[in-house]
């Protein structure tokens, strides 16, 4: 079967959610189950040679497509979440994003000594998100072996941001 063009099923939504910013909604993707097996099985395939322990996923849009990765990849999966939605014990990194600023946390005792992570998200902007979750990955002691994306800016450069990193996304912009 031909491989369906990724792009066609993103929706580009100009000034949204400030003006001058060209939202990228992912929505399309995810209500055409060919185009969404079509995603979860490339970005799994690329998962899965990295070995990962685990499978971690960026509130909220990184849940969409990480939780389908681990599944298909036969590792768990562990949510980086807003301040406030998860139980104690937990560790928070603080950054900025492309439009406003963030923090997102995740359970200290998820991440084993040494475990393979692999960072799922939807969008590679300016790669605050998945810098400061792959800070909190390697402050509990686990290793960052791969970042994947369903889309990347390129023209935003988050890529060399992440320089040390394995980096993969489906989509570029
Ligand atoms: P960044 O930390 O700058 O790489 O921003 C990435 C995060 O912000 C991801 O969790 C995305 O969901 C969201 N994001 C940033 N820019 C956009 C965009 N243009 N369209 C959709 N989501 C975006």
């Amino acid at each position: 079967m031909t491989a369906i063009d990724l792009k066609t099923r993103v929706r580009e939504v100009d000034d949204f959610p400030e003006p001058g910013i060209g939202f990228k909604d992912i929505t399309p993707l995810l209500l055409d189950h060919v185009a969404l097996g079509q995603a979860v099985d490339d970005l799994s395939a690329w998962t899965a040679e990295r070995k990962p322990d685990l499978v971690l996923g960026a509130e909220a849009r990184g849940f969409y497509l990480g939780a389908a990765i681990a599944k298909e990849v036969g590792c768990g999966f562990l949510p980086a979440r807003r301040p406030g939605k998860l139980p104690p014990e937990t560790v928070t990194a603080r950054y900025l994003l492309e439009y406003g600023e963030n923090a997102l946390e995740v359970a200290s005792y998820a991440i084993a000594y040494g475990a393979r992570v692999v960072i799922h998200d939807d969008v590679l902007a300016t790669g605050g998100t998945v810098e400061a979750i792959a800070g909190l990955v390697e402050q509990l002691g686990g290793h960052v072996v791969g970042i994947n994306f369903v889309i990347e800016l390129s023209f935003l450069e988050g890529r060399k941001r992440l320089g040390g990193y394995d980096i993969y996304s489906l989509i570029e912009y």
